[in-house]
């Protein structure tokens, strides 16, 4: 029988592919670039969400919605932003369809529709949300504002991947506004701490923390920061950003406050996000050949129970055990399913939970039962062992610990490896064909040299990291004076 999932050795794009569309988490959809998140996946981002939202709330963040549509004068308002983001902006012109006098039974823009004025649909939402502050904000005592928003964008993207880089996603965009430039630097670091603490220790997913260099900055911020994440094909992926975007956007739409002494000054501002390309960062990173590995933190669901029996009653016996298990692995606050379904066998059900990353399954049988034990089996590793029902429940509540642990020791791990020095461009070349990952070395500083080097390899500067050690060496394509490595990688 074919194989279900192509293997990571033979074609690592196609297994991502295949994982994400066998796993139930999306699936294509009619419209190009955009994908339907299926229940499994949106369970996966409805956890992940909700631990963002709490760790926004507790650092004083508030949640709010704006419009969808951006009026075009209002995008064009910062200048860089809207330079920057022109490019994959789907517009609305029209708000009218009518039937085709030519032909019956098909429908035609109305040229009597035409909006006065065109419509972006937002690719993010500074514009239309400081045009929106500019009413709110008037003295000292407004600020700070604190606000996060929950949505879909769209950037119409040319190459896409499903959950990676699609044209619509859903993210959350943060936008806070400050009375002092070094408020406002405050709130992008510590956004940029929430987002790393959320991904290693929720997504068992190690970063680099880092800022960006002036070319891979977002269009309008003054320095956009960000967490670098390792896929298990040595890629780097952008998983999160966290932007100061100095007084740009307050100067564009005229925000202005005074401040104790009655001064007017403009605000300053930052913006953050993370979206649903985290989802496809936590299949790339620790995914295998049978199916995804979930970290039981974020996991829809961590453990399923399957009863083997034959004939009613023996599941009777077996379901009266397992509704006390359920009961107290409940307690325990612990998400469980009881899968006594009939319509499968329960080899084609552990393939099934297999494939789609359920932490812990507990499959017990009669003579389990008389046993009064139960085969508990650990999804990361693929052992199993057979455990006292006495204890069940407790162990299986360390037990998932020890899998968030050791999903997250493995992609340590593996990060560690690959973080390279390199001081040759032979070297240097060698590195990023064969090993991949990071690779730590000296940039001369210049946008053209960092230019130069992705032309040569496809490698892009991914960050200089935050805790950077200042050492004087040579460009590695140029060999201009340098004072510090900074990490290159081919990235997703
Ligand atoms: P940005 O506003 O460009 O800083 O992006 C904010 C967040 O959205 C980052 O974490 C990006 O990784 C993510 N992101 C950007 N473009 C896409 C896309 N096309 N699909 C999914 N996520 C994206």
């Amino acid at each position: 029988m074919a194989k279900e999932i192509t293997s990571r050795a033979q074609d690592y794009s196609q297994w991502y592919n295949d994982i994400i569309l066998k796993s139930d988490l999306a699936d294509y959809s009619a419209v190009r670039g955009c994908m339907v998140i299926k229940p499994h996946g949106f369970a996966l981002w409805e956890n992940m969400r909700d631990q963002l939202d709490k760790m926004f709330k507790e650092t004083g963040h508030v949640n709010a919605y704006f419009p969808l549509f951006v009026p075009k004068s209002l995008f064009e308002a910062e200048e860089k932003n809207a330079e920057g983001f022109a490019k994959e902006c789907a517009v609305v012109t029209h708000y009218r369809l009518k039937t085709d006098p030519d032909n019956k039974g098909k429908l035609i823009v109305d040229p009597d529709a035409k909006l006065e004025e065109e419509l972006v649909v937002r690719p993010t939402s500074e514009a239309i949300i400081w045009n929106t502050y500019k009413g709110w904000i008037q003295s000292y005592r407004d600020l700070p504002l604190l606000i996060n928003q929950w949505a879909n964008v769209v950037r119409w993207e040319m190459r896409t991947r499903l959950f990676l880089r699609t044209a619509e996603f859903l993210w959350q965009e943060g936008h806070t506004a400050h009375a002092t430039r070094q408020e406002a630097i405050d709130e992008t670091v510590q956004m940029l701490n929430v987002y790393a603490t959320f991904v290693e220790e929720y997504m068992a997913l190690p970063v680099v923390k880092g800022i960006k260099t002036e070319s891979e900055r977002f269009a309008g911020a003054e320095d956009t920061y960000c967490i670098e994440a390792l896929m298990q094909d040595g890629k780097a992926l952008q998983a999160g950003t966290s932007h100061f975007l100095g007084q740009n956007f307050a100067k564009a739409f005229d925000v202005k406050f005074s401040d104790r002494e009655n001064k007017l000054d403009y605000v300053w501002a930052t913006s953050w996000g993370v979206s649903t390309r985290l989802i496809g960062a936590l299949v790339m990173a620790h995914s295998d050949d049978d199916g995804l590995i979930l970290p039981p933190r974020i996991a829809p669901l961590q453990v399923v129970i399957v009863p083997i029996f034959k004939g009613e009653e023996q599941l009777v016996q077996i379901s009266e055990k397992v509704n006390v298990i359920v009961k107290e692995l409940k307690a325990l606050g612990i998400s469980v399913k009881y899968d006594n379904s009939d319509n499968a066998r329960p080899g084609w059900k552990f393939a099934e939970y297999e494939k789609k990353g359920i932490p812990v399954r507990i499959a017990i049988g009669a003579r389990d039962l008389e046993n009064n034990v139960a085969e508990v089996a650990r999804r990361d590793e693929k052992t199993k062992e057979s455990i006292s029902l006495d204890s069940i429940a407790q162990h299986v509540h360390e037990l998932l610990e020890e899998i968030q642990q050791n999903i997250y020791n493995k992609a340590k791990a593996y990060q560690q490896e690959h973080i390279t020095k390199s001081d040759s461009w032979d070297d240097f070349v060698k590195l990023l064909d064969e090993k991949a990952g990071f690779i730590a070395a000296h940039w001369d500083g210049t946008a053209a040299t960092e230019e130069k080097i992705k032309e040569l390899t496809k490698a892009t500067i991914r960050c200089i990291p935050l805790d950077n050690e200042q050492e004087a060496g040579k460009c590695i394509l140029t060999g201009n004076p340098s004072t510090q490595r900074v990490l290159f990688a081919r990235a997703y």
